[in-house]
């Protein structure tokens, strides 16, 4: 379904991505694992457009995708939750999910079964439809931002930490969340620092160290992989 092949991105002199290479199939959770600076985000940015690559190509669903806007990339189905839950906050929960699916030029009633889809993942947006963005706490923003994402219908979600800042009780929910919309058929790439959790309800999983992939293998492989490097035996 996403295919990158040999990817370098820059900022400027800095390096942040060399030769990535990765591949992600239809019906999978791709968690991308790597600690602060690694360069997780960058991929995702260079995924959906927001950011050039100098080299290597990116193929979605079989067409090159290196080279075309990012708007164009939403509408071919590839959809990207970034970091820090950017919602809007001075909108309610219900008018941030709607402009979600502006791309899609749908009627509103479309529109309602949506989002009536989306509080079935995250019910607990159900009594705060009528919320501000910024009065919601960090949890209810993340599930509002995600569910902005799936109102455009993605074929494949890229999520950029949706743990992150968030109570151990409500990432469990978070991720539960995650494996939910995957079942119900959207692909799904993981960046995530936590990989025990990450690992837990993900297909695979690949492993940046200094903007290189430095490993790669089945979730249950990697995680013992992880383990063996940074804990010792376990
Ligand atoms: P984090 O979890 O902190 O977001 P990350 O793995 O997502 O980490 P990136 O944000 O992709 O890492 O950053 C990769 C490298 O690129 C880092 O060395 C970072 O300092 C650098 N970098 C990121 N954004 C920029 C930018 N806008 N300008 C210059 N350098 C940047």
């Amino acid at each position: 379904m996403l295919r990158l092949n040999g990817i370098e991105t820059r900022y400027g002199e800095i390096v942040a991505l060399r030769n990535v290479s990765l591949e992600i199939r239809e019906g999978e959770i791709v968690a991308l694992l790597g600690m602060n600076g690694a360069g997780k985000s960058t991929t995702l940015k260079t995924i959906s457009g927001l950011i050039r690559p100098k080299t290597g190509t990116i193929e979605f669903m079989g067409q090159p995708i290196d080279h075309i806007a990012p708007e164009e990339i939403v509408r071919r189905g590839l959809v990207h939750v970034p970091e820090g839950r950017k919602i809007f906050p001075g909108l309610t929960v219900r008018e941030n999910l709607i402009l979600g699916a502006t791309g899609r030029k749908v009627p509103m009633h479309i529109v309602n079964q949506d989002i009536e889809e989306i509080t079935q993942i995250f019910p607990d947006l159900i009594p705060l439809m009528d919320r501000l963005g910024w009065s919601l706490s960090g949890g209810q923003q993340q599930m509002c931002a995600i569910g902005r994402g799936l109102m455009a219908k993605p074929k494949l979600l890229l999520l950029d930490e949706p743990s992150l800042g968030l109570a151990p009780v409500i990432v469990q929910n978070m991720f539960q969340a995650i494996k939910q919309i995957n079942q119900s058929g959207t692909t799904v790439l993981l960046v995530e620092q936590n990989a025990r959790q990450s690992l837990a309800i993900s297909h695979r999983g690949y492993v940046l160290e200094a903007g290189r992939i430095v490993a790669n293998d089945d979730a249950s492989k990697l995680l013992d992989e992880i383990k063996n490097a940074y804990l010792g035996a376990h």
